[in-house]
């Protein structure tokens, strides 16, 4: 294996290594710009070694042979923290996996995850977001963890920097790793007897703050809490005998909750809520779920993978345990510890585990349930949540319609949808441009009978389409809908609390039913006289247009094109395509509006028998494509026009 032999290389001769130029980037980002929080490197430091710790004790399980903890007399394994003002040291060591050489040179020198590059772009995202310097530590911070280079955060309190690891693998060797930063780092055999690892800081002049065994107490205390292992500093255990989502809810502080958030990494924000539910029954479990403020930029990542954690008894069992929530669930972060679960689970035998039913049942009502609440007490965090993240969890509607065991959880979603309006969509007010479909039923008009929406995905065209006019005109409210998934909301939602859901681009609009409207004389003159200029033009346009019929949808435009009933729109011909699906093309009807003046000109002429009315008759088929924004036929639209121009000059 070419992998050991590097290993006894490497380990035998001191070998100087240069950092992968990635590193070295890093490094220099880290040491120079991510100045002001820098108490956080004990935070990485201290995590490492808990999940060397987990490692070890997730091996044990599966191989017997490997070196057992050796920690200090009286002591459990763990973590342990010492100063020494002296030698102007800081020391962290755990009883975890060690590491063997060819780990040292792949962990500690080169960035496994992702590259400089994308860390650097996320980090100027963050400062372009926060503007502030506060915020900027606080993006670092947040960042430094989920780009796997939290090791690194030791430079920015450390010139010197040396790791004696030996691994749990009784046929690797001790070794010892040292660097000041800079461009590489020195590789050599150790002297390390016990499993584990240990990381000695030498601290630069100005990290004088951290010599100090009470100020890394705190440090531990706010940063590390939650952490499974205990974390001692000097002879003292710092952070919480038990885990914070097995303890108490009642004793469990704010901070806590943010810190073990902050913990899970993903979002540099503080989270909007958080629950936590101790569970009991047949299957038992602990878990403690958080809401983001706004959308985790994590989730545009390509490899993005839920922060939702699996934990059997406080060991964890999976970091992304995804299955555990329905997929439009995915920005909920959090940690579920259950008995009820295997240590050797992976993703594949979870799905197939009856646990996992149960588990994501309770927590999918739990999750749905606090979100109620929000929208409840914090209208504003929740509109502002929803801003952002709102599409994501409209895909519930179509998920919970293709999962048989979920119907009940339409019922917990549905009240919390939130809609662009006719009326609220140009509020600056995000409580205001929200609206649930119980404040737009209670909004309904005279003889409305039903809620009204217009689906469309061009955010500006939206609120000016001809078919919203009669609607406008009425005062009634039309649900405004411009994102693509809710074409799978409306397929999957045909009502809301008795009321139907009906789309205004579809079928014939019934007549206004308004006093006094069906008895103007004018209006029904303009109809009966517009109904042979209908015929005439289907005939004409029957190629292209399943139908021409007079409109009660229009009081400014001339025309408009609308769907038949049942059809598939328009808006959702145009995101399936643009999908590269291939739709065919379905006709449409053309809505001509009898009280127009163009229209009653071109009625009268052709009750006159007046011929040389088809390119009039075609523009209004091509006003109409022009209002929803797809002109076919452009050649012969432009040809129509200028013929058009040509006589209107003529004339003038
Ligand atoms: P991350 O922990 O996000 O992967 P780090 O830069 O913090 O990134 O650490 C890099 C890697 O070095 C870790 O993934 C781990 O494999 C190894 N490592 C760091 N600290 C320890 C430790 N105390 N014990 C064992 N391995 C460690």
């Amino acid at each position: 294996m070419t992998g050991t032999d590097t290993t006894s290389e490497t380990a035998s001769a001191p070998a100087t290594h240069r950092y992968q130029a990635d590193v070295r980037q890093i490094l220099d980002l880290v040491t120079h710009s991510l100045y002001s929080d820098r108490e956080i490197f004990l935070r990485e430091l201290v995590s490492n070694a808990s999940d060397a710790l987990d490692r070890a004790r997730f091996e044990g399980l599966k191989d017997q042979g490997l070196r057992p903890a050796s920690p200090p007399e009286g002591q459990e394994p763990g973590i342990r923290v010492t100063v020494d003002e002296a030698a102007r040291t800081v020391v962290i060591e755990d009883d975890g996996v060690g590491l063997t050489a060819a780990e040292a040179e792949k962990n500690l020198g080169t960035i496994a995850h992702s590259g400089t590059k994308a860390f650097r772009k996320a980090l100027q995202e963050q400062k372009e977001h926060a503007g502030e310097k506060a915020s900027e530590a606080h993006a670092a911070d947040g960042l430094i963890g989920q780009f796997g280079v939290g090791f690194y955060s030791a430079f920015m309190v450390a010139d010197r920097v040396v790791v004696e690891s030996l691994s749990a693998r009784p046929d690797q060797a001790a070794i010892l790793w040292e660097s000041e930063g800079g461009d590489g780092y020195t590789l050599t055999s150790g002297e390390r007897t016990a499993r584990g690892t240990r990381v000695t800081l030498h601290m630069r002049d100005d990290a004088e703050e951290f010599l100090d065994a009470d100020r890394l107490r705190e440090i531990v205390r706010k940063h590390s809490d939650f952490v499974p292992w205990p974390v001692r500093v000097g002879e003292e255990r710092a952070n919480q005998e038990q885990a914070l989502w097995r303890r108490d809810p009642a004793e469990v502080t704010a901070e806590d909750y943010k810190g073990l958030y902050r913990h899970l990494g993903g979002d540099w924000q503080e989270p909007l809520a958080w629950l936590h539910a101790r569970v009991e029954g047949n299957l038992s479990f602990d878990t403690v779920l958080f809401v983001p403020a706004s959308r985790p930029w994590t989730m545009d990542r390509l490899d993005f993978k839920p922060a939702l954690k699996l934990y059997q008894k406080r060991v964890k069992v999976l970091d992304s345990a995804e299955q555990l929530l329905p997929r439009y669930l995915r920005w909920v972060t959090g940690v579920v510890d259950s008995a009820d679960v295997e240590l050797n689970m992976s993703r594949e035998i979870l799905q197939q585990t009856p646990a996992l039913k149960v588990i994501k049942k309770q927590l999918t009502k739990r999750v749905l349930e606090r979100l109620k609440e929000l929208t409840e007490q914090d209208r504003e965090g929740y509109a502002k949540f929803w801003d952002q993240l709102g599409h994501i969890l409209k895909e519930g509607i179509h998920e919970i319609a293709m999962d048989a065991g979920a119907s009940a959880d339409k019922d917990r979603l549905v009240p919390l949808l939130r809609f662009k309006t006719t009326t609220s969509h140009k509020a600056t007010d995000v409580v205001e441009r929200w609206r649930s479909l119980a404040q737009v039923k209670e909004a309904m008009g005279e003889g409305q009978d039903a809620i009204w929406y217009l689906a469309d995905v061009d955010k500006e065209r939206i609120g000016h389409s001809p078919l919203l006019e009669a609607f406008k005109k009425r005062g009634w409210e039309v649900l405004l809908l411009d994102d693509p998934v809710d074409e799978w909301v409306t397929m999957n939602l045909s009502e809301f609390d008795g009321v139907p859901l009906k789309s205004v681009a579809h079928g014939e609009l019934p007549e206004a039913e308004e006093k006094g409207e069906e008895a103007d004389p004018i209006a029904k003159a303009a109809k009966e006289q517009a109904a042979p200029l209908a015929s005439f033009m289907e005939a004409l346009l029957g190629e292209s247009v399943a139908g021409v019929r007079l409109s009660s949808r229009l009081v400014d435009s001339p025309s408009v094109l609308v769907n038949q009933e049942g059809a598939m729109s328009a808006n959702l011909e145009r995101i399936l395509r643009s999908a590269n699906q291939e739709v065919p093309t379905s006709k449409r009807v053309l809505e001509i509006n009898p009280e127009h003046p163009m229209v009653k000109t071109l009625a009268r002429l052709n009750q006159e028998g007046k011929t040389g009315l088809e390119p009039f008759a075609r523009l209004l088929l091509d006003h109409a494509a022009i209002a929803e924004g797809r002109l076919d036929d452009a050649e012969g639209f432009a040809k129509r026009l200028q013929a058009l121009m040509e006589k209107a000059a003529g004339a003038l």
